[in-house]
């Protein structure tokens, strides 16, 4: 094992950390039958369909591209922090696809290579449910067939679907995470049915990622305005991959017109800064802003440190070395968004040896 180099609390949780397939052939020892023949007669077992994929060299740390198997994910993601659990977030197209029966077969198979791959093969990984949300029928049904497993410690959607996440159209995949303990994590990303401004496509990824914003903060005004956490009080949602400086501009601005407004939703009673602190966490990478006074004022704005979350965000490139930590971060802060914010935040993590079967050790 390399030497510790990280500044971070030795056992801390790391809230997202990616692993990507590597192609669609990777899934079909978990599909069905059919699904493999379609998939093969139409020859797109070889589509990515990942979140970093080869020909998109910035979307991924250049010292982590090779990292992306076990031995790699364990040297470079996890001893070099000390980390104790990391919580994996598979981003993949099968969120994405429009056909629902596809979108549930990908969803599906991608859990079972999540447990199959990684979960079993190293007792500090945790997973999010991917769940195929372009059907919410199917979605629950996703969520209750991977419930028992309690190494699924949340449900992971993407910050920009098919509508906005506070309609009572996706309600039964909140009903069924709330029922089994499961924090609902967007994370960055589009299924790209709309674009990613709210005045049309933008010609670069640097518009796209910095505009993900936007749909950051429309899916929290909408849960809210919707009365998600009057119908689901115990329901927290993590924002992976967020950002965090927007949070407290936006904050001020939801909280001005909902004074002025809030007649038009009267269930709307805690103001949406209370509602966030109390319902919603985000990680810390990125944290975008420029230097320890920045980071300081921000998280003095808004008000609550039990919001944070530690992560690294592996393998995207947000950082050099292991200098994960954004600069102004008080110690006892450190200590709490890396042990016990996740802690708090997630049930699940405080399953003893939630995977009884025991480890099946494959890597030598
Ligand atoms: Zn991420």
């Amino acid at each position: 094992m390399p030497p510790i180099l990280s500044p971070v609390p030795q056992g801390a949780i790391d809230c997202d950390l990616h692993v990507t397939v590597p192609s669609v052939a990777a899934l079909l020892p978990y599909m069905t039958e059919a699904w493999r023949e379609m998939i093969v007669s139409r020859g797109t077992e070889g589509l990515e369909l990942a979140s970093y994929p080869k020909g998109a060299p910035i979307a991924c740390r250049p010292d982590w591209r090779q990292a992306g198997d076990l031995a790699g994910l364990r040297q470079h993601a996890l001893d070099a922090f000390g980390t104790g659990r990391a919580i994996l977030t598979c981003l993949h197209g099968g969120q994405a696809v429009h056909s629902e029966d596809l979108a549930q077969a990908l969803c599906g198979a991608v859990n079972d290579w999540l447990v199959d791959q990684w979960l079993d093969r190293d007792d500090r990984l945790r997973a999010g449910i991917v769940v195929p949300f372009q059907s919410p029928l199917y979605a629950a049904a996703e969520i209750e067939k991977r419930a028992a497993d309690r190494r699924f410690v949340q449900v992971q959607l993407l910050a920009s679907g098919e509508m906005l996440l506070g309609r009572r159209y996706y309600w039964p995949i909140y009903e069924a995470a709330a029922k089994h303990d499961l924090p609902i994590a967007i994370h960055a990303g589009s299924a790209y049915r709309h674009a990613p401004t709210s005045v049309g496509w933008p010609s670069h990824f640097t518009q796209d990622y910095v505009h993900q914003t936007m749909g950051f903060e429309a899916q929290l005004l909408s849960l809210m305005s919707e009365g998600v956490f009057n119908h689901f009080p115990t329901l927290k949602v993590v924002l992976l991959e967020s950002g965090v400086s927007w949070l407290p501009a936006f904050l001020w601005r939801a909280i001005k017109s909902w004074r002025g407004l809030r007649g038009e939703t009267p269930w709307f009673v805690q103001s949406p800064g209370d509602l966030v602190r109390r319902h919603v966490r985000m990680t810390v990478q990125p944290f975008d802003a420029p230097g320890a006074a920045e980071v300081e004022r921000t998280i003095e704005h808004i008000g609550a440190d039990d919001m944070f979350l530690f992560a690294t965000d592996f393998p995207h490139h947000h950082f050099e070395g292991t200098d994960v930590l954004p600069p102004g971060m008080p110690a006892a802060l450190i200590r709490k968004m890396a042990i016990d914010n996740p802690m708090a935040t997630y049930p699940r993590l405080s399953d003893p040896r939630p995977n009884a079967s025991g480890l099946r050790e494959t890597v030598p």
